[in-house]
């Protein structure tokens, strides 16, 4: 039996991994869940799972449900957190909470040497330089749930050795508003923008994938984990997110991981050793697959050429983008930010933090504030 701890299990991710862990009840068990405001749904996990450990950061939502459980065990501080991700009973931790918030417990995890199924890719565009390496020391294997990422990595040989490697596609589905030029994009209201057209996910995810920001970060996570330069990345669109990314090696051959779009597919890979872990998954028609593949769109150009040079720069950059962009979507989510002025605002935010060196959490969290601060601003001075 492998003890599961799921932070952000009341999220999309969540959801899917949660599916996961009831169709292998006989192997996978949920040992805790990190929660945020979402009470309700903890709740339910709560009766349905039993999790010997709850670790609730929000305080009206800490309260609530330690009354609704009393005989739980309820947990709400940072040591405590460190405590239940240390915890010598937890096999995997999956760090599915959304945005920056999710980087404190994805430092704990790797710090605490566990195997950390990674699907808060802003845990590696902000702190990349400092995730990665503390992997490597403390023994901690990071593997990727992002379903492009994922997909890389069962493309690469057992031991994940790139030596290889010629060039990795990555592959975008356009988000809902594929062929639809930028300058056309102007008074996008956000519920047009959070429909997106093959996967249902979070709100923040589901603007990135929009505004096609999801795969500049998704570049710089793949930089980080598979350790190599932005050059042998390309981004393409794939509108059908069938194939999930191809890597091809310099004999020439490409190989490419293929399912439906569903995050369980990649959540069930990462779940299994030397035996894939079983889920019921709707299988693909291959003779009526239409599969076609178009250019990054030119008028993303800027976004894509500052995500490169993030990949080449490191330090505080992927940060400062990050934060940036989550000032932007919550924005625009508000009503207070036009779409194509989420551009806007990770440009000019980007040009007014000098790069710095962060080493450690108490640094990434000032810069952190210091970003969202100065996007505040450039959203003031632009609306
Ligand atoms: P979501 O908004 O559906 O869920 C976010 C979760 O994080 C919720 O459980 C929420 O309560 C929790 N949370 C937020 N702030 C928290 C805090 N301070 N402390 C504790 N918990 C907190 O988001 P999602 O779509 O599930 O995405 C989660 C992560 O996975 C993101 O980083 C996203 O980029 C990544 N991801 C998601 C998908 C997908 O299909 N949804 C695919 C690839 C990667
Ligand atoms: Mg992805």
């Amino acid at each position: 039996m492998k003890n599961i701890l799921l932070l952000g299990a009341t999220g999309s991710i969540g959801d899917s991994v949660l599916s996961v862990i009831k169709q292998n009840s006989d192997s996978l068990n949920l040992y805790g869940i990190a929660a945020g405001k979402n009470t309700e749904k903890a709740a339910a996990i709560i009766k349905n799972f039993s999790p010997k450990n709850i670790f609730i950061e929000d305080i009206a939502a800490y309260d609530l449900i330690s009354s609704s459980f009393p005989n739980q065990n309820i947990l709400n501080s940072d040591q405590e957190l460190l405590d239940l991700i240390s915890d010598n009973k937890v096999d995997i931790v999956v760090s599915a909470i959304v945005g920056f918030a999710g980087l404190k417990a994805s430092l704990m995890a790797v710090n605490a040497g566990k195997i950390v199924l990674i699907a808060n890719k802003e845990s590696i565009v902000a702190a990349g330089d400092i995730l990665m390496p503390l992997a490597k020391a403390k023994g901690a294997q990071i593997i990727p749930i992002d379903s492009e990422h994922n997909a890389i990595f069962q493309c690469l040989p057992a031991d994940k050795s790139t030596t290889d490697v010629s060039k990795i596609i990555i592959t975008a589905s356009g988000g809902p508003f594929l062929d639809i030029p930028l300058s056309k994009l102007n008074n996008i209201s956000p519920k047009d923008a959070l429909k997106h057209p093959n996967w249902e996910m979070g709100s923040k995810i589901s603007i990135d994938s929009a505004t096609l920001v999801n795969k500049c970060l998704e570049l710089i996570e793949a930089r980080y984990l598979f350790d190599l330069n932005e050059k042998l990345f390309d981004l393409v669109i794939h509108p059908q997110s069938i194939i999930h990314s191809i890597v091809t090696y310099i004999d020439g051959s490409s190989i490419s991981q293929m399912s439906n779009p569903n995050m369980e597919v990649p959540i069930a890979n990462a779940l299994s050793d030397i035996r894939k872990v079983p889920i019921a998954f709707k299988e693909l028609d291959f003779s009526n697959l239409k599969l076609s593949f178009q250019e990054f769109p030119s008028d993303r150009s800027k976004l894509e050429n500052l995500a490169r040079e993030i990949c080449n720069t490191g330090g505080s950059s992927g940060l400062v983008f990050n934060a940036a962009n989550e000032i932007a979507v919550e924005s625009f989510l508000n009503n207070q930010l036009k779409f194509s002025q989420i551009y806007d605002v990770i440009y000019r935010t980007f040009d007014l933090i000098p790069l710095s060196n962060p080493q450690d959490i108490e640094t990434l969290n000032e810069l952190n504030n210091e970003a969202r601060i100065e996007a505040k601003k450039v959203i003031k001075s632009i609306t």
